[in-house]
């Protein structure tokens, strides 16, 4: 398997093949750019149809990392783990150790921590091996933790950024009920929204209709929902050619990577009048959770970082307007002109 061969291969500066026949431990380290600091991003553990289907999923993840990290202001570059293909009965323990040998291999290049399919338990397994990694229970006064209420609470103000009212009486359909998309409604609900959800896992749906009311939908039909705002949290590629012309909002905001399945969705939302809000723009408040733990920073940091993220969607979409072009395309440019630069500075 060649990664430069994958079509997702965006010059990556180094791409690493995390094996352990003992425990195993398949996955991929994808380090796409160290320009504006150490890559960072979470790992995610998933099942996939093929090593390369993970090794895609890594490739496009790291490339978002960089960009998000960019825009965030962080320092720090782009990176992300994907492990696949985990037994049944496996020990998980001894996978996120042998992991973190994996890590610590890679000598402070790339710092990990939570994505989906992983936890807190996970990241102190790792950290048994290696100190880059963060989402570990936090200290006293300082930023640690599970990073995702911080992801809730950014696409939470991104929404309202969206919008521009408070989202009482607001009709939000949230695709996605894990560790982001609960605490997102959990917020919503708080404000007065009226929630329509869809999951994959029918108890998380009862549980969202149990405590906020929530409309339950099937899970290919959430986006059709007619509604203010469609907020995709569960996994990537949900805007794509069949979902986009069927879209129930006019708005599109949410907590989930890679949202486009390819840029020209990007196009099809713009063609079809959807405010696209750039998913690595709103959904970075779990990432600068985790470099302030990483930089031992103390947590109302992160709360003013986080606060930061309603401003900067404004900004891009606004930008996006004037200039005709696509929210995700402002975001793309910016970032890349950001990296660019650093790295520009770094040689000079
Ligand atoms: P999670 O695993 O806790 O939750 C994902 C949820 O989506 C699960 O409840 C799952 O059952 C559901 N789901 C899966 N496929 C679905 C489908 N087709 N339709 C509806 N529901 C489906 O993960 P999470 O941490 O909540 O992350 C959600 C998304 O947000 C991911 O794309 C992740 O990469 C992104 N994200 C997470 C964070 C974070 O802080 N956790 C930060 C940035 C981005």
């Amino acid at each position: 398997m060649d990664p430069i061969a994958n079509q997702s291969f965006d010059q990556h500066e180094q791409v690493v093949l995390v094996s352990d026949e003992d425990t195993g431990l398949a996955g991929f380290i994808a380090v796409h750019s160290t320009a504006l600091g150490p890559s960072a991003g979470g790992c995610r553990m998933a099942v996939y149809d093929s090593p390369e289907a993970a090794l895609t999923d890594a490739l496009r993840l790291a490339q978002g990392m960089s960009y998000k990290n960019a825009l965030a202001d962080l320092p720090a570059g782009g990176g992300k783990a994907v492990l696949y293909n985990v037994r049944d009965g496996a020990d998980r323990r001894a996978i996120f150790e042998a992991f973190g040998r994996s890590v610590e291999a890679l000598k402070g290049k790339y710092i990990t921590a939570e994505d989906v399919g992983t936890c807190v338990g996970d990241m102190e397994a790792v950290s048994r091996q290696t100190r880059y990694v963060a989402g570990l229970p936090p200290r006293q006064g300082r930023a640690g933790g599970d990073p995702s209420p911080w992801t809730a609470l950014g696409v939470f103000l991104a929404l309202e950024t969206c919008i521009d009212r408070s989202l009482q009486g607001a009709r939000v359909a949230v695709q996605g009920l894990g560790s982001v998309g609960f605490k997102l409604c959990e917020r919503l609900h708080a404000a007065g929204a009226t929630l329509v959800v869809a999951d994959i896992n029918a108890d998380r749906s009862l549980e969202a209709k149990d405590r906020f009311g929530a409309d339950v939908v099937a899970v290919d039909a959430i986006h059709r929902v007619p509604a203010d705002l469609f907020s995709p949290n569960a996994l990537g590629a949900c805007l794509n050619a069949g979902t986009i012309s069927d879209l129930g909002a006019p708005v599109v905001c949410g907590g989930a990577n890679n949202q486009l399945a390819t840029p020209e969705d990007g196009r099809r939302l713009l063609a079809r009048g959807v405010t696209y809000a750039p998913d690595y723009v709103v959904n970075a408040g779990g990432i600068i959770n985790v470099m302030a733990e990483y930089l031992g920073e103390p947590e109302c940091k992160v709360a003013d970082r986080v606060r930061a993220i309603g401003p900067r969607t404004r900004r891009i979409l606004d930008d996006a307007k004037a200039a005709r072009l696509g929210p995700h395309e402002v975001a793309d440019r910016l970032a890349r002109e950001r990296i660019a630069h650093a790295a520009a500075t770094a040689t000079a």
